[in-house]
């Protein structure tokens, strides 16, 4: 191992909790629900050991057997599901609806969908060439090895399991170091993995704080997901860079929503409404800021906040509702700041805006109107539940301004005319961009899924992300047996003249080449 980038933080995390273990609190109530240990660097390192020796067998497995096994993990999530939702609701502060459609399901389908297709897209693909065309060149895809995979708090089952199962399934090992305020969900995960009687070691999990995570980076893994916020995402990247592991970096958001003059009011509001306040509005593809119209402005301003009002909050342990809880107050601060900042730059609250008394960490639902680029809740990411409005005059404003941000993972936007939309989605910057919807992308197993930007590099999900859990080898074979080759020894000036003439036939005025590759 070359020299070391210090990643490692303070040992203590954002709880301010003692180092030796982890206490997870229900952030709707403060209770506590338990502890996990705080993986050191050495044990962390044994884990990595134990993962490479595990997937040496599993990678030896043919794809279709590694696609049945995962299977098996998904039968046992299926069958153990209420207890993956009701810990989701508890630990993360989710309402269930979420905790089944936005966790759970989409970890069964996209098991279910890539163990049928990976096969397939995993399969050695012959490649045509121009010039070698004595040659057959065939790319064929093999494990890195022990996948590494950090992930955050606001999906702590979904994210973490789909770079787990596309990494177990392209034949790694994978370690996983869940975020500190969410352990107990992982080492759930990882309770259902052994349940099923999987092999132990070919999937870990190391619950820990940042250190642990830094750890798990220097322990000898082959690659890393990482997915997370855009400062530590930074130092992640560094220390990745250092040891020359190739990673996936899933960073922040702040995705803007356009509502264009002909777009449908009332799917545009509850659009805005869902998009917004979904998870407490902790979601890297959020509604982070509404470009609208001014011709219907002022309409969807009034419906979003009409919509808003009628959002039930509370405990999704005890309750069907709505909106759930904080993960932490950190979170909270950072929204009222982002409120403060735009109220005395001349914004409005229109509904919420002040955090609510505890037990546990609320802030209710939140509508700034009257906003614009000077306000940082424009600007920066808010990963809470505030939605600010912002009037343009014109579509094309609405575009530069979408485009006017230094993170690019989601866009939004909202016409009564879909090839309208899709040619303003074709102008944004950004790695994903629907149409009339908000959200759903995360759920869209085939589809890759990640940013531009700052909101990070590479993809989750997608035939691409599959092949990009192994390393590709071009293999190339002769396809007629010579005795010597033109292009090796002797060098004459006889074929030099040759090359020469080539060069010129096959690449000069317009050439023979396009000829060639057209007929090949
Ligand atoms: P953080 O960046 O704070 O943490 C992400 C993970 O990195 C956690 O497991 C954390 O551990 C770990 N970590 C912290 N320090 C280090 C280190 N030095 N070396 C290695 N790992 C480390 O993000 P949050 O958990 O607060 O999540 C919120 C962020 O995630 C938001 O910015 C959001 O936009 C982004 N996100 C991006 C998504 C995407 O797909 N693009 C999806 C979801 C969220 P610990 O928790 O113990 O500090």
């Amino acid at each position: 191992m070359g020299q070391v980038v210090s990643v490692t933080g303070s040992g203590t995390g954002t709880n301010g909790q003692a180092s030796s273990t982890i206490r997870s609190y229900a952030p709707a109530t403060g209770e506590l629900l338990g502890e996990a240990p705080n993986t050191s660097a050495e044990d962390v390192k044994k884990a990595v050991t134990r993962a490479h020796r595990a997937q040496e067998a599993w990678a030896a497995l043919p794809i279709e057997e590694r696609g049945r096994r995962v299977l098996r993990f998904r039968d046992a999530l299926v069958d153990r599901a209420d207890e993956v939702i009701d810990l989701l609701a508890r630990e993360c502060g989710k309402p269930r609806h979420e905790a089944l459609l936005h966790e759970v399901l989409v970890v069964a389908d996209l098991a279910t969908h890539y163990a049928k297709v990976a096969p397939e897209i995993l399969a050695p693909r012959e490649i045509s060439v121009h010039l070698m065309k004595h040659r057959k060149s065939t790319l064929h895809y093999a494990p890195r090895g022990v996948v590494g995979v950090i992930s955050p708090w606001n999906f702590p089952f979904q994210l973490p399991l789909r770079d787990v199962l596309m990494a177990l399934i392209a034949g790694n090992a994978a370690v996983l170091k869940p975020s500190e305020v969410t352990p107990l969900i992982a080492l759930k995960a990882k309770e259902i993995w052994d349940g099923a009687g999987l092999p132990p070691d070919l999937f870990q999990v190391v619950t820990g704080y940042g250190p642990t995570g830094a750890a798990l980076i220097d322990a000898g893994i082959q690659f890393l997901v990482f997915t997370g916020g855009v400062s530590t995402g930074k130092r992640v990247a560094a220390a990745c860079g250092e040891r020359l592991i190739p990673c996936v970096m899933e960073l922040g958001g702040k995705a803007p929503l356009i509502a264009c003059a002909d777009a449908d009011v009332e799917r545009t509001a509850r659009a805005v409404v869902f998009g917004g306040f979904a998870n407490c509005g902790q979601v890297c593809i959020a509604v982070e800021r509404v470009y609208a119209h001014r011709d219907i402005h002022d309409a969807l301003l009034a419906r979003v906040t009409e919509l808003t009002r009628e959002l039930r909050q509370g405990d999704p342990a005890k309750d069907f509702v709505d909106v759930g809880a904080i993960i932490f107050p950190a979170q909270i601060d950072i929204a009222e700041r982002h409120i403060a900042d735009a109220v005395a730059k001349g914004a409005e609250i229109k509904t919420g805006g002040k955090r609510l008394e505890g037990p546990g960490q609320f802030f209710p639902p939140t509508v700034l109107a009257g906003c614009d680029h000077t306000m940082t809740v424009m600007k920066d990411e808010i990963f809470g539940p505030v939605v600010p409005f912002m009037k343009v005059t014109t579509e094309e404003e609405a575009v530069r301004l979408a485009n006017e941000s230094h993170l690019g993972l989601n866009a939004y936007v909202f016409s009564g005319d879909r090839e309208h939309g899709k040619r303003i989605a074709e102008r944004i910057q950004a790695g994903s961009v629907l149409v009339n919807d908000v959200l759903s992308n995360g759920g869209t197993v085939e589809a890759p899924f990640g940013g531009i930007k700052q909101s990070g590099f590479g993809r989750a999900m997608g035939d691409e992300s599959l092949r990009e859990m192994c390393d590709v080898k071009h293999i190339s074979v002769d396809r007629m047996a010579m005795h010597n080759d033109p292009l090796w020894f002797p060098y004459t000036e006889k074929s030099y003249g040759v090359f020469k003439k080539g060069l010129k036939a096959l690449f000069g005025g317009g050439g023979l080449i396009k000829r060639l590759s057209d007929l090949f």
